[in-house]
């Protein structure tokens, strides 16, 4: 695989996906998106604080004329689900009637897309759909059906592209695995 074009972060152990692999599946989504919607408005609702760098990274690949809106969840705290999900944020404009595509960073058990896909299905959207950036189908424990997944991905905690741990490595420009913590 082609290395990252910076030096890997002294807490990653490798680089699961690189800028260049990132760009190019973005590249990919945009235009498939862009088909699917064509002649429509799109919606486009970001879960923070994840989805920030997907999400206008994909935005810059829509050929459609699309409005943004925010979310944020919680259920993790450090690397575990804690499988109870709480809006922190709710969206400022109404989802009735608008085409929707929730852009989140990662499905992971399902539970915290599972709860918003229900929650939002409640407002009446024209339609509602989930953009996934990675997906890593081996912890699902909800069913959740997302309509474009940029990659699946092996059961490993990742950071970096908008992923934290505990806040940290959300800059990195690639997606890399951590080192287990040192004793
Ligand atoms: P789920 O509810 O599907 O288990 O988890 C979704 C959320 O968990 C994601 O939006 C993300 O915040 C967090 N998450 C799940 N897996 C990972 C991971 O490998 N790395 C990071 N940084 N966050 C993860």
């Amino acid at each position: 695989m082609k290395q990252p074009t910076v030096a890997l972060h002294p807490n990653v152990s490798r680089a699961l996906l690189t800028e260049d692999q990132i760009r190019e599946r973005i590249r990919e989504l945009g235009a498939q998106i862009s088909r699917d919607y064509a002649g429509r408005n799109l919606t486009l609702v970001c879960i923070l604080k994840g989805s920030v760098i997907f999400m206008s990274d994909l935005m810059r690949e829509l050929t459609l004329p699309c409005t943004v809106d925010f979310m944020r969840l919680s259920s993790y705290a450090g690397k575990e689900s804690t499988g109870v999900v709480r809006v922190m944020l709710d969206l400022g404009e109404t989802a009735e009637g608008r085409d929707i595509l929730v852009v989140e960073d990662i499905i992971d058990t399902g539970l915290t897309l599972s709860y918003l896909m229900q929650n939002l299905k409640t407002r009446n959207p024209r339609s509602l759909e989930i953009c996934a950036f990675l997906d890593k189908p081996e912890c699902r424990k909800v069913q959740v059906r997302a309509k474009y997944v940029g990659f699946q991905i092996p059961n490993e905690f990742v950071v970096g592209y908008g992923l934290d741990y505990n806040e940290e490595y959300r800059n990195l420009p690639y997606v890399g695995i951590l080192k287990p913590p040192q004793a």
